[in-house]
């Protein structure tokens, strides 16, 4: 006889697959894939799964094909063809049911097969929400038949599931539920005698199990619940058996329905995506033949889950953020790094949330922190490679635009210009660093700031200590300027108060100088003590430029000039200022001696600083009087200074030769006077 499934559902009918085969091996690489195809791999908690119990030949194929629309193999009444051995599984049609159907021989009263059974209802035990448990009608209250030895069993292996959980567990224990569906149901015996007997009966195998320890006085209901129903014989009444079968699908799909047998708290809490490696835990236990502790199983699944997720999503993230080093590694400043960082996170964390948080929560949690760290732990080195660049860019640009500043303005004001690039600095960087600080990190900026602080600190300094440098060589030169021409007048018309008019002028140039250092100086931030060395300085060498430009005022040939100029003013011109024309009867001897005598005298005036008032010699301290100084010469940047020497220009031995060149000269002068006296009497 036909057992054809209603042609409406033949139309998208599932594909079944074989979940355990008659080697007794789980299908590992065909589960998730098949579950994929069937659409329920991403379905979470919201699908459920049920499974048959029963004996063989009884229908069972035939009921899950009608109710579900499934393709399990029936029995071929014609051919008595033998079906595969081993668990199948299919999904039900417009439902998210998962069915499980359980194909063995007829080896009971063989006695062959009660361990394929006894582990297969174990393995429906730990996975399906209900258990249909499948028997004819005459079957009911034959305590000897075979269904009551199977029930035993379920009892048994239920209680030997619990047994290792229960001390962990005391809350309430997760049930299951079990359907009577009585087949071939006459009417004569109306279903609550029927329902009856088989509770009398359930009680009574219950009362007959030896029950682990702690559980001595457990009730059968603190496991199961129960539902009945009957069908009509269905070679006999075909369709009062379909409209029944119809009736009965409602208790699977409407969860309206009063009899809704998919009722949450039956469900296992695995998600869809996590079945196969948990259904394959659950039989690797039944078949080592350990007692089945399911909320380790729970646990153990949660870890092995939570681990692919996060794998998944973490590999999915390292493609993601990969692009990031070369960037980095190359020097650049990323503007949108932490965003993208960020939002490359959330979207792994997102994905890990999606289907871990379904797993047993605790395990979810710690495995969530893990993945933030492992991914923090991956984004840190962009985070401190973006903080490095940005230091450098920062600390580039601070330079450039100090420079740059200085050279663009005229009148800039150090210590303004340093302290407005500082602060724009600093805020630019502290702006662009918090961008790239992800919260929900241990990472902080405080560090890098205070290094870019610091450094900026130390190119200030130089800068500082360079521009200071600029600024006291100009004011040397502004003194060397201004001292040039009282010294060369002085010099040129030499008069007793000579030193007194060129030590007036080296005052007030001085008094300039120091002035305009110390008025800028304050723009530089400069130290009281830099201030003083820089001023002591400032003095010594505006002191050496004097003396310099005496020195150069008094060479020899300029020196040797000065005292022809005085002599020819004295001998060769009146005292008007006119020309002589030296005459027989004129005294020239005398005229010559005195003008002779009073140029030497100049010599000793010309040959040391020596003002007629001592107080407008400024006394500076030597290189032996001043450790500052004296520091400065022994690092090479000053030569040794010794003020009293300064004051001496020439030595005894130069006096002498200067004098004795200077006679020569005005001798040359007496001859030529002489001279002239005779040719004019000649004439
Ligand atoms: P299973 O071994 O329990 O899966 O049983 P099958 O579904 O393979 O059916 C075994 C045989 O019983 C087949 O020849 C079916 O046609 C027949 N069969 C199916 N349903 C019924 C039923 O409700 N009543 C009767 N008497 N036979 C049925
Ligand atoms: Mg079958």
């Amino acid at each position: 006889m036909p057992v054809d499934p209603s042609p409406t559902l033949l139309s998208d009918q599932a594909e079944r697959m074989q979940l355990i085969d008659e080697d007794q091996k789980f299908n590992n690489a065909q589960f998730a894939p098949k579950l994929k195809q069937w659409g329920l791999d991403d379905a979470g908690f919201g699908y459920d799964l049920c499974a048959v119990l029963g004996s063989q030949s009884t229908g069972k194929s035939t009921l899950l094909n009608k109710l579900f629309g499934t393709s399990f193999d029936v029995m071929d009444e014609k051919q008595r063809r033998q079906t595969t051995k081993g668990i199948w599984m299919c999904r039900g049609i417009k439902m998210n049911v998962l069915v499980m159907d359980v194909e063995g021989t007829d080896g009971r009263e063989r006695g062959e097969d009660q361990d394929f059974e006894r582990k297969s209802a174990l393995f429906s035990m730990a996975s399906a929400e209900c258990l249909i448990v499948n028997l004819w009608e005459h079957q009911v209250g034959l305590y000897q038949g075979a269904n009551m030895g199977l029930l035993k069993t379920v009892f048994e292996v239920n209680l030997g599931l619990f047994q290792a959980s229960k001390a962990k567990l005391n809350g309430p224990k997760d049930k299951t539920l079990l359907l009577f569906v009585i087949r071939d149901h006459v009417g004569t015996t109306p279903l609550e005698n029927l329902q009856a007997t088989l509770l009398a009966d359930l009680n009574r195998i219950w009362d007959s199990l030896s029950k682990p320890e702690g559980l001595e006085t457990s009730q059968i209901t603190d496991f199961f619940d129960f539902m009945f129903t009957t069908l009509p014989h269905k070679i006999l009444l075909p369709s009062e058996f379909d409209k029944a079968v119809d009736q009965l699908r409602e208790r699977f799909i409407n969860p309206k329905d009063p009899n809704f047998v998919f009722r949450p708290e039956y469900h296992k809490r695995i998600p869809a995506d996590g079945l196969p490696h948990y259904l394959n835990s659950i039989w690797d236990q039944v078949m080592s033949n350990k007692d089945l502790d399911l909320p380790t199983q729970q646990e153990l699944l949660a870890q092995f889950r939570c681990d692919e997720i996060a794998n998944a999503a973490f590999s999915l993230f390292s493609a993601d953020v990969k692009g990031f080093r070369k960037h980095i590694e190359s020097g650049n400043v990323l503007e949108t790094l932490g965003a993208d960082m960020g939002r490359h996170r959330s979207v792994a964390l997102a994905k890990f949330d999606k289907d871990a948080s379904r797993y047993h929560q605790e395990v979810y949690k710690r495995k969530r922190i893990d993945l933030l760290e492992k991914l923090n732990g991956t984004l840190s080195p962009f985070f401190l490679g973006q903080l490095k660049n940005l230091h450098k860019v920062v600390l580039a640009s601070f330079r450039a635009n100090v420079l740059e500043r200085m050279r663009g303005e005229v009148n800039y004001d150090f210590g303004e210009v340093v302290g407005t690039e500082r602060s724009k600095a600093e805020n630019r960087f502290a702006a662009a660093a918090k961008l790239v600080l992800l919260a929900e990190t241990d990472w902080s900026i405080e560090e890098e700031e205070a290094q870019l602080s610091n450094e900026i600190q130390g190119i200030a300094d130089v800068m500082r200590v360079e521009e200071t440098k600029k600024m006291v060589a100009q004011i040397e030169r502004n003194v060397k300027k201004g001292l040039a021409e009282p010294v060369e007048l002085a010099l040129a018309k030499p008069q007793p108060d000579m030193w007194d008019k060129i030590l007036v002028a080296f005052r007030s140039v001085l008094e300039n100088a120091e002035a305009i250092y110390l008025r800028k100086a304050k723009s530089f931030n400069c130290t009281e003590d830099e201030n003083k060395a820089a001023l002591a300085a400032l003095r010594r060498k505006s002191w050496l430029s004097l003396r310099a430009k005496v020195d150069e005022q008094t060479a020899d040939t300029v020196l040797a000039a000065k005292l022809r100029s005085c002599f020819e003013d004295r001998f060769r011109y009146d005292d008007e200022g006119v020309p002589r024309v030296w005459k027989p009867d004129d005294d020239i001897d005398g005229a010559f001696r005195t003008a002779r005598d009073e140029t030497l005298s100049l010599i000793p005036l010309y040959s040391r600083i020596a003002p007629k008032d001592e107080e407008l010699l400024i006394r500076l301290p030597s290189s032996s009087d001043d450790p500052v100084q004296a520091a400065a010469v022994e690092r090479g940047e000053e030569e040794e200074f010794d003020f009293p020497a300064t004051l001496q220009l020439f030595t005894e031995t130069r006096k002498a030769e200067i004098g004795s060149r200077f006679r020569k000269e005005a001798d040359a002068y007496y001859v030529e006077a002489k001279r002239s006296t005779v040719s004019s009497i000649a004439q």
